[in-house]
C-alpha cells in the first residue's frame, strides 16, 4: 500500500505532533549563505558545531540519497502557566519545565517510522530533533509549518511559536504544502524587549549576547557587560517569544504530560550553590537542564545571585 499525506498525518497526529508539513528536498542554497555570513560576524558564539558539515546541511541528499521530501513536524509545548517572582529563584525557559523534548520526540518518530514502514516497507527514513546537520528551521519554514520570525524561531499563524521542530527525510513523494508568508510586519517587540539586545537585526540573533546561549551551550565565563541584565533567567529564556503578538493570542496549551512543569519552572539558588554531581544527574537526568552541566548551572546562578 502507498502511504500518502493523510496517512501520515493521522500517524503524526496520534502521536501528539500538533503540525504537519510536506516539503521537496532542494538545495538549501539561501538558507546556507545567510547561516555563512552568520558564521563569518562570529555570532555562533562557542557552539562550533554550526561550522561543521555545511555541505550536508546545504544538501541532504549527502545523508539519504534517496532523500525526496521531508516531513517537517511541530510538538506543541505550551503550557498555561509563568513564573513566580521568588526572590533567590532563578527563572528557566519553558521548553525545560518538564521532560526533555529529545527523549520524548526520538520515540514518537521511531513509532512514526515504524509505523509508516509496517504500510510500506520501502518506506526509507532519517529523522531529526534539533541535533545533526540539518537545518531544522529552514525545513520547517519550507514545509509551511511557520515563517521565521524576526526573533530567528519559527511561528505558525495558528498557535504562535511555542513548539518544538523534527524532521523526517524520506525516499517518499507527498502533496506539498505552500510556504506562510512572514507575518511579523513592521512589529518589533521581540527586538526591543530583548534584555541583552542580542537581536541584532532583524532575523539575527547574536549568541554572544543572547542568554539562551549563555546559560546553556556557553562553557565559559558570562561576560560582566551583562551584570545586572538578565532578568534572573538561570536556564535559558522566553522573552522574545514571550511578548511576541502570536503567541499572546494564540498560544494553546499542550495535552502531552511530559512538558507540564516538574518542579524546575524556577529553581532555589541556594540548593544549586550546594548541589552535588550525583544530586545534579538524579534530579536532572531526564531533563533539558542537564545540558547546561552543573558547573555550567552553579555560574549561572552565581551570576544573576
Ligand atoms: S532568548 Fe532572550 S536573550 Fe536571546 S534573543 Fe530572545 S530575548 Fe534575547
Ligand atoms: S515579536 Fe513581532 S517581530 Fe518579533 S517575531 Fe513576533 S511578530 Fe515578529
Amino acid at each position: 500500500m502507498r502511504i500518502n499525506n493523510d496517512i501520515v498525518i493521522e500517524i503524526a497526529r496520534d502521536a501528539g505532533f500538533t503540525l504537519v508539513g510536506f516539503a521537496p528536498i532542494e538545495l538549501l542554497n539561501k538558507e546556507v549563505d545567510k547561516l555563512d555570513k552568520w558564521l563569518l560576524r562570529g555570532f555562533n558564539s562557542g557552539m562550533g558545531y554550526m561550522e561543521r558539515n555545511i555541505d550536508k546541511r546545504r544538501d541532504v541528499k549527502l545523508i539519504l540519497e534517496n532523500a525526496k521530501s521531508v516531513i517537517s513536524l511541530g510538538m506543541n509545548y505550551y503550557v498555561d502557566d509563568r513564573h513566580e517572582n521568588k526572590m533567590g529563584f532563578g527563572k528557566v525557559s519553558r521548553y525545560a519545565w518538564g521532560k526533555d523534548y529529545h527523549l520524548v520526540i526520538w520515540e514518537k518518530l521511531s513509532d512514526i517510522i515504524t509505523q509508516l514502514q509496517e504500510i510500506d516497507e520501502n518506506f526509507e527514513a532519517k529523522s531529526y530533533v534539533d541535533t545533526g546537520p540539518v537545518m531544522d528551521k529552514a525545513w520547517a519554514v519550507r514545509a509551511g509549518i511557520g515563517w521565521l520570525g524576526k526573533h530567528t524561531n519559527v511561528i505558525n499563524p495558528s498557535s504562535g511559536s511555542w513548539f518544538f521542530i523534527a524532521n523526517i527525510f524520506t525516499n517518499y513523494e507527498f502533496e506539498y504544502n505552500k510556504i506562510i508568508a512572514d507575518h511579523c510586519g513592521s512589529c518589533t517587540a521581540c527586538i526591543d524587549a530583548c534584555p541583552t539586545h542580542a537581536i541584532v537585526d532583524e532575523y539575527v540573533v547574536d549568541a554572544n549576547k543572547c542568554i539562551s546561549n549563555l546559560t546553556i551551550e556557553n562553557r565559559g565565563e558570562i561576560p560582566d557587560q551583562f551584570k545586572n541584565n538578565f532578568d534572573n533567567w538561570l536556564f535559558g529564556c522566553d522573552v522574545c517569544q514571550d511578548v511576541c503578538p502570536w503567541n499572546k493570542k494564540f498560544s494553546n496549551a499542550t495535552l502531552l504530560d511530559e512538558f507540564k512543569p516538574d518542579g524546575n519552572k524556577q529553581l532555589n539558588l541556594n540548593e544549586i550553590f550546594t548541589m552535588t554531581n550525583s544530586e545534579f544527574k538524579n534530579r536532572f537526568d531526564t531533563s533539558p537542564i542537564k545540558r547546561a552541566r552543573l558547573k555550567g548551572l552553579k555560574r549561572n546562578a552565581k551570576f544573576i545571585e
